[in-house]
């Protein structure tokens, strides 16, 4: 039985143009769960993982105009409720569509946690916006109240950036591979994974810091030795010009070449540029396919019939 990892991005939850009600969350992952169902009826053991940003962001507003009622809660902490959230509402989507489908697996989601190095150089240069924005008085006054730092985000004002730091192990992985052993399908490291380090003595402890989900992906896909790792987002694959009158769609590509437009500025960071990482590295450490596809067509970018379908070495 062949394993595959789907990484689904914060789109497949809280699409941008909508208000990112429980309902319209619902309903969207839904949707997706479909396909998902597909895949596992024709035999592919499933983990999913999901993006968070959005739900996130809405769990970090509560903390603060709750702030004088009820303690703050780290960051660590609000990932960990995103996963339980999106994990219990795609679990109760996937069993209902895997039911229809005559097809009776357990969906387990996993309160999941990844460990990072208390010496990765992101703690000293904190990158990953969270939140939402606010104005540069509000944002200079945060940060002389504490350690906290903003920086101007454009068009979405001034946001919150924090370390994302790399993932090395999750830390959940046996049970992970128990799960799936068992025939379930899993949801696993959302949101990035919990991120926790190594305490000198006593238990890991969970950092405040946002680990990204593309790499998370890709490290458990290599951890349980899947053949398929698929990224799925809002759009088609990766552009070679993305924007440009001269855009181009990557379809097949070798790994060395897709490194090659990486290392020539192509993709940018915080969007494309970890989706290139993830897949670049999952090909180079296993010798396994990687693809970045649409949500919509999730079947297609896993068979490998579209999307930008990454491999070892390309073919002549
Ligand atoms: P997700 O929530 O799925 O992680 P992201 O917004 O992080 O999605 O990344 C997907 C976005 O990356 C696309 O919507 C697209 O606008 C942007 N993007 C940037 N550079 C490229 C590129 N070279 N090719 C394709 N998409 C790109
Ligand atoms: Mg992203």
């Amino acid at each position: 039985m062949q394993r595959a990892v789907l990484a689904l991005g914060g789109n497949a939850i809280s699409p941008h143009a909508s208000a990112g009600t429980a309902a319209e969350q619902t309903a969207t992952i839904g949707l997706t769960m479909k396909a998902v169902a597909e895949l596992v009826v024709e035999g592919w053991h499933v983990v999913l993982t999901h993006g968070n940003g959005p739900q996130v962001g809405n769990v970090l507003v509560k903390n603060e105009l709750a702030k004088d009622v009820v303690p703050p809660v780290p960051l660590d902490w609000c990932v960990a409720q995103t996963q339980a959230t999106i994990g219990f509402t795609a679990a109760t989507a996937l069993e209902w569509e895997l039911a229809q489908r005559g097809h009776d697996a357990a969906v387990v989601p996993v309160v999941s946690r990844v460990l990072v190095s208390r010496d990765d150089p992101a703690w000293d240069h904190p990158t990953k916006p969270i939140g939402r924005g606010v104005d540069e008085a509000e944002a200079r006054r945060r940060m002389a109240a504490g350690d906290q730092r903003w920086v101007d985000d454009g068009d979405r004002g001034w946001r919150r950036v924090v370390p994302s730091p790399r993932p090395l192990r999750s830390l959940d992985r046996t049970a992970i591979d128990l799960l799936l052993d068992d025939g379930a399908v899993v949801i696993a490291n959302g949101g990035g994974g919990i991120p926790m380090v190594d305490a000198e003595d006593g238990p890991p402890r969970g950092v405040e810091a946002v680990v990204d989900k593309d790499l998370a992906a890709a490290l458990l896909a290599q951890e349980i030795g899947a053949e398929v790792l698929a990224i799925l987002t809002d759009v088609e694959g990766v552009a070679i010009d993305f924007g440009q009158p001269d855009q181009r769609w990557l379809g097949r590509v070798g790994v060395a070449e897709l490194r090659r437009h990486a290392e020539a500025g192509q993709f940018r960071a915080g969007s494309m540029g970890p989706k290139v990482e993830a897949v670049c590295g999952f090909v180079e450490r296993t010798g396994h396919r990687a693809a970045v596809g649409a949500l919509d067509d999730a079947i297609g970018a896993v068979h490998g019939d579209v999307g930008t379908q990454v491999v070892a070495e390309e073919s002549p």
